[in-house]
């Protein structure tokens, strides 16, 4: 399993709307359904790539 810490550290995206709860920063991933978080793009993109599997959150 991929560590996140592997991927480098984080990428933090610039914020596009005001979020009234933590929990809007979050999706499920369709391909693994592992939760997502939208404010690391380290993350994100793992998430977009085809066939990837669960990451390891460690950071
Ligand atoms: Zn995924």
């Amino acid at each position: 399993m991929t560590k996140l810490s592997e991927l480098g550290p984080p990428l933090i995206g610039t914020r596009q709307a005001l979020v009234k709860h933590e929990a809007q920063h979050l999706y499920d991933c369709p391909t693994c359904g592992q939760t997502v978080d939208r404010r690391d793009l380290r993350q994100v993109i793992w998430h977009e790539l085809p066939g990837h599997e669960r990451l390891e959150i460690d950071s």
